[in-house]
Order: C-alpha cells, then sequence, then structure tokens
C-alpha cells in the first residue's frame, strides 16, 4: 500500500459526496489501497458511510446499490439465482442471476477480497476485465448515477465503460445503483470465460440472455443477447436470432483486429479466437441451435 493522502471523510449524506479539490471516491478501497495513490489525489471521500441497502427486489426488478460489496452480491441475488434453477426447463423467477457468482468467480479475487470490493468500485474502475460489466450488460441494467447538479441520470451498463479504464462517468459522479428489469430476471443466461491459466485474470468472457422466458418443445426458439468483455476494452453487444451462427461469425468478424485487448493475460488473435469459440458456445446454450 502506498497511501499518502491528507484525509479520509465518511460521507453520510448526499451533500457529503461534493468532492472537494484532490479529493476521489473510496468504495472498498481494493483497488485504490494497491496501487500508488492516482495523481493529484490527496482525499478520498468513503461512500460505505452512506449506508445504503447493498440490495432489494420487488415487482420492478432488482437494485444493487453501488456499495454492495461483491460477497454481499453472491450471497443475495447470487442465492437467488442458484434456487431458481438455470436448466431449460427451470423456471425460477431469478433463473437469470444464475450466471451471478460465476461473474464475480470470474475476478481474481481472494475471498477477503471480495468481502470489502464494491459493485460500484468495479464497474467504476472500467478494467477490461472488471465483470460486473459483462454480468449486467447482460441483464440489461441501467446505472443510475447522482450527477453534480443534484440530479440524476441512468445509463445502460452496456455503455457505462467507454474503454480500458475509461467509463462514462464525469469526475464527482457518483455510481449511486444499478437497476436489473423485472423482465429479464426470469430469463435464461449463460456465461463463459477463458484465461490463460485456471486461476489466472480472464481474458475473454461472454455473458449472454435469452430474449424470452421459456425453451420449452415446441416453443420458438428465442432470440438471444451476448455480451463479449475482458478480450475487449468495452462490452460489445450483439444481438441474433435462431440460428444465426454465420452471423455472428460475422459480426465477429467486423471486430476491427486492432480492437482485441492485448496485456500480460492474453495476445489478441488468442483473444479473438476464444471468444469466438466461447460466444458459439453461449449462443447455443441458449437455444440459438448449433
Ligand atoms: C488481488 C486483486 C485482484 C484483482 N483482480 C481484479 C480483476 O480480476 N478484475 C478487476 O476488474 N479488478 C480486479 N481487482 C481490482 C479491484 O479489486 C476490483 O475491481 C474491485 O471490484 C474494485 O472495487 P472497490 O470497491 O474496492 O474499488 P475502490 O478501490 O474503492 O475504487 C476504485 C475506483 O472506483 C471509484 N469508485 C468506487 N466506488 C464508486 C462509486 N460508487 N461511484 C463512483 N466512483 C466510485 C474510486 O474513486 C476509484 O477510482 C483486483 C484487486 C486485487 C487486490
Amino acid at each position: 500500500m502506498d497511501l499518502d493522502i491528507n484525509t479520509v471523510r465518511m460521507a453520510r449524506t448526499r451533500a457529503d459526496c461534493a468532492l472537494r479539490p484532490g479529493e476521489a471516491f473510496l468504495g472498498g478501497g481494493t483497488f485504490l489501497y494497491s496501487e500508488p495513490v492516482p495523481a493529484g489525489v490527496t482525499g478520498l471521500v468513503d461512500l460505505t458511510g452512506l449506508g445504503w441497502e447493498p440490495w432489494s427486489v420487488d415487482g420492478s426488478g432488482l437494485r444493487v446499490s453501488g456499495t454492495c460489496t461483491l460477497e454481499e452480491l453472491v450471497a443475495g441475488p447470487g442465492a437467488l439465482g442458484a434456487a431458481s434453477g438455470t436448466s431449460d426447463v427451470g423456471s425460477g423467477p431469478y433463473r437469470a442471476l444464475g450466471i451471478v457468482g460465476e461473474c464475480v468467480s470470474a475476478l481474481s479475487l481472494s475471498p477477503k477480497v471480495a468481502r470489502t470490493a464494491t459493485v460500484g468500485g468495479n464497474l467504476a474502475l472500467g478494467l477490461p476485465a472488471g465483470s460486473m460489466a459483462g454480468l449486467f450488460a447482460a441483464l440489461d441494467a441501467l446505472a443510475v448515477v447522482w450527477t453534480l447538479d443534484g440530479g440524476c441520470r441512468e445509463v445502460p451498463v452496456s455503455s457505462l465503460v467507454t474503454g480500458a479504464g475509461v467509463v462514462d462517468l464525469a469526475p464527482g459522479e457518483v455510481l449511486r445503483e444499478i437497476r436489473v428489469p423485472a423482465a429479464t430476471l426470469g430469463q435464461r443466461t449463460v456465461f463463459r470465460r477463458a484465461s490463460l491459466t485456471p486461476t489466472g485474470r480472464t481474458a475473454a468472457m461472454v455473458t449472454g440472455r435469452a430474449l424470452s422466458s421459456s425453451r420449452l418443445d415446441g416453443d420458438v426458439p428465442p432470440r438471444v443477447r451476448l455480451v463479449l468483455t475482458a478480450s475487449v476494452p468495452a462490452p460489445i453487444v450483439l444481438e441474433l436470432g435462431p440460428g444465426e451462427h454465420g452471423e455472428l461469425d460475422r459480426l465477429i468478424d467486423g471486430i476491427d483486429a486492432s480492437a482485441w485487448y492485448e496485456d500480460t493475460h492474453g495476445i489478441p488473435a488468442w483473444r479473438a479466437a476464444m471468444t469466438r469459440r466461447l460466444a458459439h458456445e453461449a449462443f447455443e446454450e441458449l437455444g440459438g441451435t448449433a
């Protein structure tokens, strides 16, 4: 830890979230406390003091607060999803949340880090391997952002991360919560990931959702939404009709070669090939047919 700062303020009200010169927000601190302090940052404003309920679910859908820890996300919404079952004939009301646990496991975090790291911090960082973007984009979620003028704005999670470490958040804006619409909660979802080593950082991740709630014999196969992350700097969303494997190849071929992400966790050509494979698997599993 290299924490050369002067102040830490605990936010208790929205007014406390008005940043003073040199201040930045603190979520769980698992990134901020593991890196040199960002240039110019001399103070932190701890958002966990706001006392937000980590998550809630009602007739309008699921809400996950920015300060919900990854551990709370798995223990709450993740457990609802696991109990609903994800099989084709399952019809649990929270079936879509069956991928929550896998998306959290896709982060290379120890349980100790997951106990503190927050959903808001993961999204606000905007790292390609930040799996909360792939999770919530697949669920068609909206991010609710507290703006500097005291208002709110909503951004689809699929467009919140705009580049590697670049997000659609102005300095001083707070990621208040993520809203998953009720209509998607009962739909089938899928998760695939690849990394160079079994416990290595995620290098390619595909999440997806069938855009209807059942796949019983005789039903029309559903349209499918796939979200590509980790292998690209920002999420790429694809929508496909039944059987459109050729169209899936065409869309992946259309991704500019320079757009595939490169770091020590994988070269672009390998990430592109893995993404194609995982996307076809995910599409097939959701009923896109082989
Ligand atoms: C061992 C280890 C492994 C890791 N592996 C991964 C990984 O595989 N993938 C990955 O993406 N990350 C990884 N991280 C980085 C980090 O732990 C996670 O991204 C975590 O989810 C960040 O959440 P946090 O609450 O701790 O964020 P913080 O460290 O508190 O904050 C991170 C950034 O987000 C801002 N922020 C926090 N909350 C909000 C909010 N509500 N509104 C606006 N801005 C906010 C902060 O100002 C800061 O810029 C890893 C970290 C460690 C230590």
